[in-house]
């Protein structure tokens, strides 16, 4: 993993903090590429600092969990004004984006504070280890409070940044959801799971709320140049701040609208399909339409009913095909270009 310090060497907290808000909610495989392309271009807080959001935004298109990205221009801006990361839980629990976990992880693993940063790994170690039984979410405080106990000795303590980064090897590769490798396991005599035969039954979970869902459309309208209207989303709620298309409101129903049920085009519209995107609390149904507007003048008249209210477009302004890849859209908008054979 590019971010981790070699043997020998200390940790570089900016690699810590980034690596650590990248993959919150996002894979190793994923983040790999993403890190690397993003330290290229921001190699320092201060040159993330100095960045343009739309710049920042553009590098992490395709990441998701969009206000990690706003947070950490932020957060950049505000410690390139300090000068330096501060080096205590608190501290850095009072920067924008970094939460308790973040906190910790930086702490430990860039300063060798001897706290223990518990993500979903060390949940299920710490979960197995005690044999607690609590359902999560509701049991998370608990596993906490026990996971705050497990570099309860001298070198655990004198060695946080390597206990830390072990913790997260153990519950990465030997203690993992399905089938650990008990075998393999340092801690296997002390393991309450592993005596009760009952590993992969912790930790406990609670059953899964339904995601509801919500339905909108999704509008491309192509023009001169030749280029496609975009519009950014507004700087508060899903994602936020974001280049996309114009098109409806997200409305939250089971079934989408009458107007949009038949899935066929609609006037000069041309119907491309539908684009599902799974966010954490919903799932998105995007009916996709394209129309093709000899001016964007054209594109401003009534002639684009019944799809597209002037509204919808108000402040969207014409982006060249070839500077598509560039755009800070996120991948629910790639999928929807990718449906008219767009370059996104
Ligand atoms: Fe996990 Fe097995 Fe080790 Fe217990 S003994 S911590 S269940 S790998």
């Amino acid at each position: 993993m590019p971010w981790r310090a070699l043997p020998g060497q200390k940790s570089d907290p900016y690699h810590v903090w980034l690596s650590e808000i990248m993959l919150q909610q996002t894979t190793v495989v994923t983040v790999h590429d993403y890190f690397l392309r993003f330290i290229a271009r921001f190699p320092s807080v201060q040159a993330l600092a100095a960045a343009p959001q739309h710049d920042v935004m553009a590098a992490w298109a395709g990441l998701g969990y969009y206000s990690r990205a706003r947070n950490l221009h932020l957060c950049a801006q505000e410690l390139a004004a300090r000068g330096a990361f501060p080096q205590t839980v608190p501290a850095l629990e009072a920067l924008p984006g970094i939460g308790p976990y973040t906190a910790r992880a930086i702490a430990s693993i860039a300063f060798n504070v001897p706290v223990i940063p518990v993500d979903g790994n060390v949940e299920r170690v710490t979960a197995r280890l005690f044999a607690a039984g609590t359902p999560l979410p509701a049991g998370k405080k608990h596993l906490a409070t026990l996971a705050a106990t497990l570099n309860d000795d001298a070198p655990a303590q004198a060695r946080a940044s390597d206990f830390a980064q072990a913790l997260f090897d153990l519950g990465a590769t030997i203690c993992t959801p399905r089938r650990p490798k008990c075998m393999l396991c340092p801690w296997q005599q002390d393991c309450a799971a592993h005596r009760q035969g009952k590993a992969e039954s912790y930790p406990v979970k609670a059953p899964k709320k339904q995601r509801p869902d919500s339905h909108g459309t999704a509008l491309i309208i192509r023009g001169p140049g030749p280029s496609v209207l975009l519009r950014k989303r507004p700087d508060k709620g899903l994602l936020a701040a974001m280049m996309a298309l114009p098109g409806s409101d997200w409305i939250s129903v089971s079934a989408p609208p009458d107007s949009l049920q038949k899935g066929a085009s609609a006037g000069p519209w041309l119907y491309l399909g539908r684009v599902k995107h799974v966010f954490t609390h919903l799932t998105l149904y995007l009916d996709v339409y394209e129309v093709e507007v000899t001016s964007w003048n054209a594109a401003r008249t009534s002639c684009l009913a019944p799809l597209m209210t002037p509204e919808m477009i108000v402040d969207a302004v014409p982006c060249a095909m070839e500077d598509l890849p560039d755009q800070a859209l996120p991948s629910l908008m790639r999928k929807c270009l990718a449906l008219a054979k767009l370059p996104a």
